[in-house]
């Protein structure tokens, strides 16, 4: 590939079928901005070009220039010496031809210098990044950061820090986990002590932290003396000082470029973000969120670079005097691994365009709220808050899977260091653990599902007409609803957290794969080109469906009575 986005049919489907066209017009103000800027569109069309022209560019980008370096970036590594981190120099490169290309400030308004595009276009350019350099990725995403002071500082704050992030000036870091708080925040202790002057002061440790050489960092910390939980917990911003420690960076088995570090805080200024007691409950939950869709996207790339790899090898390499892509075994593996990785793009796709949409609801109440915008914004915010787990879990299982699945496409090569997959399946191992590990996802998505939500979201997806052609995909995608609706009234009637707890995950991958035939079954119903997608991922879903269902409505307690002697 020469071009990561437009040799990419699948990515260009979903971009000229996206549903944007009430997200631009909010992003734009209308196309008032177009007054304002010389840069701003002037109408939707005009901002869908101008918006292709920025990710063909990323595409060409990450295809000659960034993943050339990978391979050298992950021997390379990142550096710490003498106390200070510094990146590979493939990663520096990689980050100067970035802030060169004016590409660190995908979501970032003009005003402050960025692009100005929707969150499901920055999505795309993650994914295109990961797949030339999933360690980069890292780097690229911490626009996330600056995403977040956007929403949630002060105008002060953001004046001064967004131009910054925007050019590439500067990098951040996202400080939440600590040695006894890891997936479960509420548990931060870092401290925070207010200082007469009404600044702050940090003191603790954290680590594994990404980036945590960065310039402006979010550190989540505990204002609240006294307290325990995750009400006591405030967001704070710092700046790299004297103060802020680097301790030593993780060696990794994979996402070398990316700097992981463990941080000692030794009275480190700081000052507040928002408000006092809303770290945790608001803000990080909303920074995790966008880093959570962001991670999914990572593991797209990551899948779709190891794809490649492992198609390009089975059509090459013979044995028994044939290429090895013949053997129904192989072209099997081949055909699940793209069907699970266009699954999991639609889902991640529609999970961050709802991220977008639901920006569009706030801007409505903020501006004329109503009761039917009041309503939208609050069912649109529950679509958005069960899909983003959702897109989480499943895109980064998945792209373990289609990595191990390429390792095995190559045979002994592929475990030799030589070849990418190595590298991929290593890198492809960490998206199933940061940002909330898959367990964390499922806990995440549960509500979402049990309440009814998805339901109601895989109702609308099904609602309108099929055409003819399509109506057996339609009523396998019907039979998928009932049996989640049957688990779900299974848990309702037995009333046991304990059994709700053990059956949660194959109850939210059988409603992940619900929703991914769902997606399918639209994206045909738009596209008869599309069909053959659906179809090939709905019959092979419809057997593994069935299967959850089974295990969910069981009532199988053995293991949860016996696990002690299980084990
Ligand atoms: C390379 C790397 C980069 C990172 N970057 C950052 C960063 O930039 N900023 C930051 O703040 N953090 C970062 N992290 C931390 C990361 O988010 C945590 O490692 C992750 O959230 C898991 O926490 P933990 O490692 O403490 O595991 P634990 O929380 O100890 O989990 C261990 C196991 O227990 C399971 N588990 C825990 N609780 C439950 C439960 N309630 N139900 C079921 N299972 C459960 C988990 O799923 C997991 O399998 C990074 C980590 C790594 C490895």
């Amino acid at each position: 590939m020469d071009n990561f986005f437009s040799d990419n049919p699948d990515i260009l489907w979903h971009f000229e079928h996206l549903e944007l066209d009430e997200i631009i017009a909010n992003a734009e103000d209308d196309f008032a901005q177009a007054s304002r800027f010389d840069d701003a569109p002037a109408s939707a069309a005009d901002a869908r070009e101008g918006y292709r022209a920025v990710l063909d560019m990323l595409g060409a980008i990450a295809a000659q220039e960034i993943a050339p370096l990978a391979a050298e970036v992950d021997l390379e590594g990142a550096h710490f010496e003498h106390g200070k981190v510094s990146y590979a120099r493939g990663t520096q490169r990689a980050l100067d031809i970035l802030s060169r290309t004016s590409l660190m400030g995908f979501t970032l308004p003009r005003e402050y210098g960025g692009l100005n595009m929707p969150g499901v276009l920055y999505t795309m350019a993650t994914e295109i990044v990961s797949q030339a350099d999933a360690s980069l990725m890292n780097l690229f995403g911490l626009q996330d950061i600056a995403e977040t002071i956007r929403e949630f500082a002060s105008e002060e704050q953001k004046a001064r820090y967004l131009p910054k992030f925007a050019s590439g000036e500067v990098t951040g870091a996202m400080i939440l986990t600590e040695p006894d708080a890891g997936s479960d925040l509420q548990a931060v202790r870092l401290k925070a002590v207010a200082q007469p002057d009404g600044a702050w002061k940090l003191y603790g440790v954290k680590r594994f932290i990404t980036n945590g050489c960065g310039d402006v960092s979010l550190v989540l910390a505990r204002t609240e003396d006294g307290s325990t939980d995750g009400r006591g917990l405030s967001m704070l911003l710092c700046e790299k000082c004297p103060e802020l420690v680097v301790r030593r960076i993780e060696h990794k088995l994979g996402i070398h470029g990316s700097p992981t570090c463990e941080l000692q805080f030794n009275g480190v200024p700081a000052e507040l973000v928002g408000q006092r007691r809303m770290g945790l409950i608001r803000y990080v939950m909303s920074l995790m969120n966008g880093a959570r869709v962001a991670i999914a996207a990572q593991s797209i790339g990551i899948a779709q670079a190891a794809y490649e790899e492992a198609l390009k090898y089975a059509r090459e390499r013979a044995q028994f005097k044939k290429r090895i892509i013949e053997f129904p075994q192989v072209y099997d593996m081949l055909a699940r691994m793209k069907s699970s990785l266009l699954a999991a793009r639609a889902i991640t796709y529609e999970a961050s365009r709802l991220v977008d949409l639901r920006r569009v609801y706030e801007h409505r109440m903020a501006k004329a709220p109503g009761e039917d915008v009041r309503a939208g914004l609050k069912e649109i915010s529950a679509f958005a808050g069960v899909l983003t787990p959702i897109a989480k879990a499943y895109a980064s299982e998945m792209c373990n899977q289609v990595a191990y699945d390429a390792i095995q496409i190559h045979g002994g090569t592929g475990f030799m260091r030589d070849f990418n997959v190595e590298r991929l399946a290593r890198d492809a191992r960490i998206t199933s653990i940061y940002e909330g590990t898959t367990q964390l996802q499922v806990i995440g998505a549960l509500p979402g599902v049990t309440s009814g939500t998805l339901g109601r979201f895989l109702d609308a997806l099904a609602a309108g007409a099929i055409p003819a052609g399509l109506s057996e995909l339609a009523a396998l995608c019907g039979e998928a609803r009932a049996h989640l609706a049957r688990a779900l009234t299974h848990l309702k009637t037995a009333d046991d957290k304990t059994y709700l707890d053990y059956t949660a995950r194959p109850l939210i991958d059988m409603a992940s794969e619900a929703l991914a035939a769902h997606l399918f079954l639209r994206q045909a119903v738009r596209d008869a080109g599309r069909a053959l997608h659906a179809e090939k991922y709905i019959r092979d879903a419809m057997p593994r469906i069935r299967m959850r269902a089974e295990i969910v409505t069981s009532g199988d307690r053995l293991t949860i009575e016996k696990h002690a002697e299980l084990m």
